[in-house]
């Protein structure tokens, strides 16, 4: 049986490190045929090189999520490529911690910028392609802390919160246009995220949680994989794991 992932065209914001990384890794080995978006273009030039000497076809494209017209490039570079966009994955996101008498509200409009407006960006970059073509699939990655809140982190859980909240409305309105949506929620997971806490107090609680428990990133890239390789007729609409041995 063929592969489904093979000869897909799949673009992937926040590519240049940790689960978008992985993600493109794992999608390339299976054929998919890859454009990258991330603010490292360096990054995501010697992904892209690196894939294609392995056989793969992979582009980079440099992309801020923040600016709606990066996005549309890193989109149009898929349509215009390859004559299409068969999976968007909206991955890009920041985790800057702290508690909210902290008053980081700086980290707390990046989160906005970033973790909800540039998925609102790749949607609105993505949709209408998928809608013309009458298929097509949005992964948005979420959290658990998009199902549970804490100390520290009210503002990330609340963008991730809103991803879902989007995604499940995505989901309802796009079902005329036989396009799919997956919300994937990951618990500590091996990547460059806590690098983004700035707050002392809330970096040394992230990291003793990632030393403690977190798991390597292929754990996400599987997930997407499994997502795409249902059949045409089945969605997966959210899917919530994380370490065995994580607690949160
Ligand atoms: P990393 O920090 O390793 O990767 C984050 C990616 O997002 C990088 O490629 C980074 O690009 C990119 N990014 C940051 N800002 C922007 C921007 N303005 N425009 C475009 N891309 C940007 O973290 P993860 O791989 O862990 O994070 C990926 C997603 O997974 C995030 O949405 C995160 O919230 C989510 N997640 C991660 C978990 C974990 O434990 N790792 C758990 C739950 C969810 P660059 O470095 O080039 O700036």
């Amino acid at each position: 049986m063929s592969n489904p992932v093979a000869g897909k065209v799949v673009v992937i914001t926040g590519a240049s490190s940790g689960l978008g990384e992985a993600a493109a890794r794992l999608l390339s080995t299976e054929g998919a045929i890859l454009v990258l978006g991330a603010p490292r273009g360096d990054r995501i030039e010697a992904l892209a090189a690196e894939l294609n000497a392995a056989g793969g076809r992979a582009t980079a494209v440099t992309t801020d999520v923040t600016q709606r017209a990066q996005v549309e490039r890193l989109v149009g570079a898929a349509v215009s490529g390859h004559g299409r966009i068969d999976v968007m994955i909206n991955n890009a996101g920041l985790m800057p911690q702290a508690l909210l008498e902290r008053l980081q509200v700086d980290e707390w409009e990046r989160m906005l910028d970033v973790n909800i407006e540039g998925v609102l960006y790749g949607i609105a970059a993505a949709l209408p392609h998928m809608k013309e073509q009458k298929s097509g699939h949005f992964i948005n990655v979420s959290s658990v802390a998009g199902h549970k809140v804490g100390p520290g982190f009210a503002v990330y859980a609340a963008t991730k919160f809103a991803v879902r909240a989007l995604s499940e409305g995505l989901r309802q309105e796009v079902k005329p246009y036989n396009i799919r949506t997956t919300i994937i929620s990951p618990g500590a997971v091996a990547t460059e995220l806590p690098d983004s806490v700035t707050d002392a107090e809330a970096g040394a609680r992230i990291r003793e949680l990632y030393a403690k428990a977190a798991i390597p990133a292929d754990s996400f890239a599987r997930v997407v994989a499994f997502a795409l390789t249902q059949p045409d007729e089945v969605d997966i609409n959210e899917i919530v794991y994380r370490p065995t041995r994580q607690e949160f």
